[in-house]
Parts: structure tokens; sequence; C-alpha cells
């Protein structure tokens, strides 16, 4: 297997480097590389970017929209966007709702809902987890009864990240209480601007607004938002491509907070000389190097299989394992690098007038920030403790 990158990958990494350098506004770029989650204009601005240049979903066929690329090609993307500090694109949007309205929706919902994503007009949230439906999400309990030609919606969802930008949420709602939990659960599109719904906001740790609970009381949805078939949205949740497990790793992300840390490394000082020059220092950091490594060529292992028409196992759960925490490790060690200057929340550039303006030295602006939003990594998108069962169950045996 070769996991070495061909010279039309090569050419294909300079191009994406050239483009994105260009064409990424700087304000964008100081702000994600402060740690922030990125603003709603920021995002918006980015995917117009992408949109005219025919980028911003990769993922989807071509014939929808998307690039056409090989996986190889949407892993060198994705890893240039990150070491240039790009926000990610909107996952509910390009990654989630795309996907599922291509694989299960209608023709009329295709054609309502896909073009409006592609123009950057319609943002979509999530709407999975509930106050008692985690880990465990078949446990869900918002109701949709069928009156006529609508659904009549009542629940909560939580932890619903960006629903506060949304136009419209994806929901998983229980159609049927009796028989096995996952049979009785259907995918519904909704409107968030419906009467009868309603966004708490959440704050965060880092005193981010991010997530949001969202309570639906009588909430009338028109039967064609059913997505598929009712009590079959168990499967269309559970649809998202094995390929987009691919893209968990965050090894763009792990590449360059690895660099970083070397950075900061040659400027920090312990007993009169540059962290980096100690061995003590320097055996951390070779250990970050091991990790860094092995995650890439695993990921690129797993990408020439699957580029060679190879389906994937349960395996492919391990790369969004070690990349997160990965990615958690070199954060914090990028704060304790920097001692005192670690610890403080700051920013600059960026209106916030109830921060208190940055001090210290200009490289540690925003390791903290950072360290604190990756707290969340092990948790989104299924805990690390899930992803520990599931290769338990499946690779153990
Ligand atoms: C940044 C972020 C964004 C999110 N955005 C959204 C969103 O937009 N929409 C949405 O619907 N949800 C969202 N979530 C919610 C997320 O899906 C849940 O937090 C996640 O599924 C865990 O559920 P929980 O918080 O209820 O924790 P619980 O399920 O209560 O788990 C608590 C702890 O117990 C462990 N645990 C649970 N079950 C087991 C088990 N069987 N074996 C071993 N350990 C177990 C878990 O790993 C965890 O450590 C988001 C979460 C985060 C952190």
């Amino acid at each position: 297997m070769n996991l070495k990158e061909t010279a039309e990958d090569r050419a294909f990494r300079l191009a994406v480097r050239e483009f994105v350098q260009r064409e990424l506004p700087a304000d964008i770029r100081k702000h994600n590389e402060e740690g922030w989650e990125p603003e709603k204009d920021e995002m918006a601005r980015w995917h117009r970017i992408l949109a005219r240049q025919g980028w911003l979903a990769p993922s989807w066929p071509k014939d929808y929209g998307g690039t056409g690329w090989t996986l190889m090609q949407r892993h060198i993307f994705e890893e240039e966007c990150a070491l240039n500090y790009c926000p990610p694109v909107h996952i509910f949007n390009i990654a989630m709702i795309g996907p599922i309205l291509i694989e299960y929706g209608t023709e009329a919902q295709k054609q309502r809902y896909l073009p409006k994503i592609l123009d950057v007009e319609e943002w979509w949230c999530q709407g999975y987890s509930e106050p008692d439906a985690g880990s465990d999400l078949a446990a869900l309990k918002t109701d949709a009864r069928l009156e006529g030609d609508h659904y009549i919606v009542n629940g909560t969802k939580v932890w619903t990240s960006l629903a506060h930008w949304a136009t419209h949420i994806f929901c998983l709602v229980r159609t049927k209480k009796d028989g096995k939990p996952q049979e009785g659960i259907s995918f519904l599109l909704m409107d968030m601007t419906a009467r009868g719904t309603s966004i708490q906001p959440i704050p965060t740790l880092n005193g981010q607004h991010i997530f949001n609970q969202v309570v639906f009381e009588n909430v009338r949805v028109p039967k064609e938002n059913l997505i598929h078939r009712e009590n079959e949205g168990w499967t269309v949740a559970k649809s998202l491509l094995d390929h987009e497990r691919l893209f968990l790793a965050r090894v763009g992300d792990n590449k360059k907070r690895l660099q970083r840390l070397k950075d900061i490394a040659r400027k920090e000082l312990a007993h009169g000389k540059p962290l980096i020059e100690h061995d003590w220092f320097r055996r951390k950091l070779a250990q970050y190097e091991v990790r860094v490594r092995a995650l890439d060529l695993t990921v690129l292992r797993f990408i020439a299989k699957a580029d060679s028409g190879q389906g994937l196992d349960p395996s492919v759960t391990m790369l969004k394992l070690a990349g997160t925490e990965l990615l958690q490790d070199l954060l914090q060690e990028t704060v304790d690098a920097l001692g005192y200057y670690g610890l403080p929340f700051q920013q600059h550039g960026i209106a916030n007038d109830e921060l208190a303006p940055p001090f210290g030295p200009e490289h540690a602006i925003g390791a903290s920030n950072a360290r604190f939003r990756s707290r969340a990594f092990t948790i989104a998108g299924g805990g690390s403790e899930i992803q520990h069962n599931i290769m338990a169950k499946h690779l153990l045996k």
C-alpha cells in the first residue's frame, strides 16, 4: 500500500494551499488562530468564497454540486484548510443534512433545500440529543403525533449547537412508543420559526454561546417534511457515511498545534534557556511527533483502502478517538509550556468589551481558549468511552 503523496496529489496540495492563503480573509484567520469559535458572519463569508470556487461541499456527488475529488484529495483539502486556520464548514449543512437529503430525500425535498445550502442562505442545526438521551440516543422522547396533514411535535432537545443561527432543524422524534426503541423513531425537517419553538442559550465553559436548549410546544410540521419512512428515522440518522469518519481525526489541527508548541518551546525559557533545548522537553516533543505521525499514517492507510474501493470496518472509530485525545494533550501541553501566560482567556483584534486587553507575549494569546474549547471534542459526536465500546464490541471479540 502506497502511503506517499503522488506528484498529482502534491500539485493538488499546492493549489489548495495557494488558494486558501490568498482567499482566507485575515481577520477570520486571526480569530481562528486565537482559538475562538467562528462567528456566523465569518463562516458565511468563507462559505461563499468556497462556493464560488465550487469547493463548499466536497463530499456531495458532482451532480449535486460536489467536487468529484478522491478521498485523498479531500483529506489534503481538509488538512490544508486546518493548517491555514480556515473556519470549518458548517457540518450540519454540508456533512449531515446535505448527504441525508441526497440519499433519502424526495425530489421535491432535494430541490427545496439543497440549493439554499449551497447558496449559504439556510442554516441547519441538529436536534438529536435530549436531557435523558445522549449516548443512549434511542431513549429519546420528543413526541410527534400525526393529525391530518401535520405532525404535532412536543419535547425538548439539548446541546443543540448553533440553533440560534439556524433557520431549520433536522430532528429525531418518537412516532411509536411500543416495541424496540430504535423502531419508533422518525426523522423530521422543521422550521425554526414555527410557532411553539423556543431557544434557550446554554453558556459554555469558555463563555461562548454555542449550545442551546430547544423546546417544542405543539409545533405543527407538515407531513411532507418526513424524511424516508415513518419509524425508520434511526436508519437515516445512522447513515452518516463511513467515509465521513475518515475526517474526524483532525490531522491538520494536530500538525498545526504540534508546530505551534515547538515555536513556543523556542521562545519560552526554563532555567535560563529555551524549553526546546532541555532534554526532558525534547523527549515530550518526540513523543508527540510519533503520535502525530502515527495518526497521519493511520488515516492515510484507511484512505488508501477506501479509495481502492474496499469497505471500512469499525476500526475506523479509532481515528476520532486517537485524533481528539492527541489534540487535547497537545493543547494542554501548550498551556503548561506557557506557564502563567497560558492561563488567561484573551484575544485581540475582535471587539469584546468584556475581556481585558491582551497581555503577555503574542504567542500566548489563544492558548487557554483553544484548550478549553478542545474539551468538547471527546464528547461531541460520541464520547471516547462510546468509541472504546464500539471497538471492543467489534474488534476484540
Ligand atoms: C461540542 C458539542 C456539540 C454538540 N452538539 C450537538 C448538537 O448540535 N445536536 C445534538 O443533538 N447533540 C449535540 N451534542 C450532544 C452530544 O451528542 C452528547 O453530549 C453526547 O452524545 C453524550 O451524551 P450526554 O451528554 O447526554 O452524556 P451521557 O450519555 O450522559 O454520558 C455521560 C458520560 O457517561 C459515559 N457513558 C455513557 N454511556 C456509556 C456506556 N454505555 N459505556 C461507557 N460509558 C458511557 C459517556 O461517555 C460520558 O462520559 C453536542 C455535544 C458537544 C460536546
